[in-house]
C-alpha cells in the first residue's frame, strides 16, 4: 500500500507525486496511456509567470525554482532565454508600462525595450509591428515533446519509493478501510493512504456526474510548428499584442477594461486567437494557437479536425509580426485543455481521502509545480 496514488500522468499529476515523494512519501502514479500524450506534451512550453494573474503568478515563480533544481540534476529541456511581449499599438504600449510597474512592485526582473532594442534581440521582428517590448529575463522555456518523460524518468532514478505505472487506467476509486482503493482496467485493486486525482479532460472513466455538473468547459487550441530554421534566432518565449489583449496578468492593468478592439483583431478575437512563438532545440518554430470551448460533457462536438481557415488567420497575423516563412509547416496538430467558468482550478475533496484536483486551464506548465508543491503540503500536513 502505497502513502499516495496519483491518477494521470500531466504536469499536475507528475508534480503532485514529486512532491510527495520529496517529503520521503511512498507514491504510485498509474497513467492510462503508453505515456502521457494530452496537454502537457501539445503545448509551447513556455513557462511564462509574466502572464499569470494572483496566486498563480507566485506559483510560476516558484515554479521556476523547481524547473531550475531539476534542471541541475537531469537535462530536462529547461532553457534560458526570457520571455517578450511585443506591442504593436498605444493602448499595448499604455498595459505593459502598466505591468511592468506591477512586476516592479513585487520585485520580479523586467525591462522595457524599444523598438530598436528589440529588433537587435530578434532581428526577424517585423519594424512595423514591434512598438516596443517587455521582457522578463528569468523566464525559461522547456520541450512540452520531452520534458514530462524527463521527469518521470529522473523520478524513478531518484526515488526508490516511487512507482510509476504507464498503460494502467482508473475506472474506480472510493474509500476503503486502507483510506482509498483504485480499481484499474485490468482489475487490480490498488491502496493508498490517499489519492490525488489528476484526470485532466478525461471526464468519462471517474466521477463522471461531478464532471457533469461541475461548469467545467474543454478548450481545443490549434498549433503549427515550422520546418527547422537555423537561419533564425528567436531565443525565449515570444508573445505579441493580442496576447497582451488576452492574459490574465494584463487584466490586473488600470487600462485593460478600456482595450478597443481594432477591426484587425476582431476575427481573430473571436476564434481566440493570440500569436506566440517558441523555438525549439531544432530550430523549429512552433506557432499558434486559437481557443474553441464545448462543455466538458459535450467536448467531443470540438471535434479531431483542424480548421484551415484559423491557421490561415493565425499565419496571415504571423506575417505582421515577423519575416521569416511562418508557412514552411511540418506539422499541425490540436491540443484540449480543461477549465472552469469561474474558479481557477476545480479542486474536488471526497471523503477526506480523495483529492481531484484538474481544470488548470492554460497555466499548467507555468505554475503545475508551485501549485502541486502547496496542494501536496496541505494534503499531508
Ligand atoms: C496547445 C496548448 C498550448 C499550451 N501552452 C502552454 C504554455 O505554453 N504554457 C503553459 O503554462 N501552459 C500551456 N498549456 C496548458 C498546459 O499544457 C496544461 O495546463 C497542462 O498540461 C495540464 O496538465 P494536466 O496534468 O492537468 O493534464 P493532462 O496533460 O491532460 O494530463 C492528464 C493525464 O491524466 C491521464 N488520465 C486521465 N484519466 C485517467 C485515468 N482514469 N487513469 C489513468 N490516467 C488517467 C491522461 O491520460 C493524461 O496523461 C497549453 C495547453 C495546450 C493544449
Amino acid at each position: 500500500m502505497a502513502d499516495l496514488l496519483v491518477v494521470g500522468g500531466g504536469v499536475l499529476g507528475t508534480f503532485h507525486a514529486f512532491h510527495a515523494l520529496r517529503r520521503g512519501l511512498s507514491v504510485t502514479l498509474i497513467e492510462k496511456d503508453q505515456y502521457p500524450i494530452q496537454a502537457t506534451v501539445r503545448n509551447f512550453g513556455q513557462v511564462v509567470p509574466s502572464g499569470m494573474a494572483g496566486r498563480w503568478f507566485d506559483y510560476g515563480w516558484r515554479s521556476l525554482e523547481w524547473y531550475r533544481f531539476l534542471q541541475e540534476h537531469a537535462d530536462i529541456t529547461v532553457r534560458p532565454g526570457g520571455t517578450v511581449y511585443i506591442a504593436s499599438d498605444a493602448e499595448e504600449q499604455q498595459i505593459i508600462h502598466e505591468l511592468k510597474g506591477i512586476m516592479d512592485g513585487r520585485g520580479y526582473p523586467a525591462l522595457m525595450l524599444t523598438s530598436a532594442d528589440c529588433l537587435e534581440r530578434w532581428p526577424s521582428l517585423r519594424s512595423s509591428y514591434c512598438r516596443e517590448g517587455l521582457y522578463f529575463p528569468d523566464e525559461v522555456s522547456v520541450a512540452p515533446e520531452r520534458m514530462i518523460y524527463r521527469v518521470l524518468d529522473y523520478m524513478v532514478e531518484t526515488f526508490p519509493r516511487f512507482t510509476y505505472r504507464p498503460l494502467t487506467t482508473a475506472v474506480d476509486c472510493y474509500p476503503s478501510a486502507e483510506g482509498v482503493t483504485v480499481v484499474t482496467n485490468a482489475g487490480e485493486r490498488l491502496t493508498a493512504a490517499k489519492a490525488v486525482v489528476c484526470n485532466g479532460g478525461e471526464f468519462k472513466l471517474l466521477f463522471p456526474q461531478l464532471f457533469a455538473a461541475s461548469g467545467i468547459v474543454v478548450s481545443k487550441l490549434q498549433m503549427m510548428r515550422t520546418r527547422p530554421m537555423p537561419d533564425v534566432a528567436l531565443r525565449g518565449n515570444i508573445l505579441t499584442g493580442l496576447t497582451i489583449r488576452r492574459y490574465e496578468s494584463f487584466e490586473e492593468c488600470p487600462s485593460f477594461a478600456g482595450l478597443s478592439v481594432p477591426e484587425h483583431l476582431r476575427e481573430l478575437k473571436e476564434w481566440g486567437i493570440h500569436v506566440l512563438f517558441k523555438q525549439a532545440d531544432d530550430h523549429s518554430i512552433i506557432i499558434g494557437d486559437s481557443h474553441e470551448y464545448a462543455g466538458a460533457m459535450e467536448a467531443d462536438d470540438l471535434g479531431f479536425s483542424l480548421k484551415t481557415h484559423v491557421n490561415e488567420l493565425m499565419l496571415r497575423e504571423a506575417e505582421r509580426i515577423v519575416s521569416f516563412d511562418v508557412r514552411n509547416l511540418d506539422r499541425v496538430w490540436a491540443g484540449y485543455y480543461p477549465q472552469h467558468k469561474e474558479r481557477d482550478i476545480v479542486e474536488e475533496d471526497l471523503s477526506g481521502v480523495i483529492h481531484i484536483r484538474t481544470a488548470i486551464g492554460g497555466k499548467g506548465m507555468t505554475s503545475a509545480a508551485g501549485y502541486a508543491e502547496e496542494s501536496i503540503a496541505k494534503l499531508f500536513a
